[in-house]
């Protein structure tokens, strides 16, 4: 196995890993963990496409994507069958990395889906239409709900990975999410499951924020990556000026954690193809 040292050469997975990024929750750091994990894993070498599943296309204005009335989305693609490949934009200044927008049609989406044929799938068979041999890492950042945005989002992915944040009521409603990856897993998409866990804005000072971490542990072992996300100002400042931190501020806590998550998460890509 790579083994520290080769630190620009992260091993490629041998097909490309489709992760959605979800939790119910709102505010826990899913938006924020694409885009960081998107761009430290493009920054290294990896091909990767975010695909922003949330109306409010946060991930979309951090990765710098122009959008106006006209502009086609991922709602184009749910609803209207529109090919992924026309309407991801590169992100500027950083090769490799691509993103499929959201609009604010998406809004709309979770209703019109409801009348559609195989509404669950719809995003899975976007994904088939797309020749991905030319990609590493497909990352989908899911809204703040558990509605027919999120089941396609699980539907079309291999691996879901969930942010949790460090802080009062971290744990609250992750049943339900279990119970729902559980449901998709035996009744639409049998090669599902929980890859990853990633504690976010953690804060080393406060006793909370260890003791969420240490309850995520020794809840879900070696689900969660040894790094951990602390609560920087940087994390958060970088979207306003249309950017990850990785590029916005590379030295910053914040990026560094996010560079050795995307790490791990490069370095897991065998255990997970064995299991
Ligand atoms: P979600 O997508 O789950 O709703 P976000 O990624 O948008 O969550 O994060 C919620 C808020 O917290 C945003 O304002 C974001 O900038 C901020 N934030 C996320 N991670 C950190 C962090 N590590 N340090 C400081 N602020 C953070
Ligand atoms: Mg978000």
């Amino acid at each position: 196995m790579a083994g520290r040292g080769h630190e620009d050469a992260w091993p490629r997975p041998k097909t490309c890993r489709i992760i959605s990024v979800a939790n119910q929750k709102g505010g826990v750091g899913k938006t924020t963990t694409t885009v960081n994990i998107a761009a430290a894993l493009a920054m290294h070498g990896q091909r990767v496409l975010v695909v922003d599943l949330d109306p409010q296309g946060n991930a979309s204005t951090a990765l710098g994507m122009e959008r106006d009335a006209q502009t086609r989305s991922i709602y184009h693609c749910l609803v209207e069958d529109e090919e992924i490949r026309k309407l991801a934009q590169p992100v500027p200044d950083i090769p490799n990395l691509w993103c499929a927008p959201a609009t604010i049609d998406l809004a709309g989406a979770e209703i019109e889906l409801v009348s559609l044929v195989a509404r669950e799938a719809r995003l899975k068979r976007a994904f088939a239409a797309y020749d991905t041999s030319d990609l590493d890492y497909i990352l989908i950042d899911c809204p703040p709900s558990l509605g027919l945005l999120t089941v396609n989002a699980m539907v079309a992915c291999d691996e879901v990975m969930i942010p949790i944040q460090c802080e009062y009521y971290a744990l609250e409603g992750l049943g339900q999410l279990l119970r729902n990856v559980e449901l998709v897993k035996s009744h639409l998409n049998t090669g599902l499951s929980i890859s990853t866990i990633l504690l976010t804005m953690y804060d080393g000072r406060t006793r909370l924020s260890q003791q969420v971490a240490e309850e995520v542990r020794s809840h879900f072992g070696d689900l969660v990556l040894k790094t951990l996300v602390p609560r920087s100002v940087r994390v958060s400042e970088a979207p306003s000026y249309a950017q990850s931190v990785m590029t916005y501020d590379p030295t910053s806590t914040g990026a560094v954690a996010y560079l050795e998550a995307a790490r791990e998460i490069a370095h897991r890509a065998e255990g997970i193809s064995a299991g």
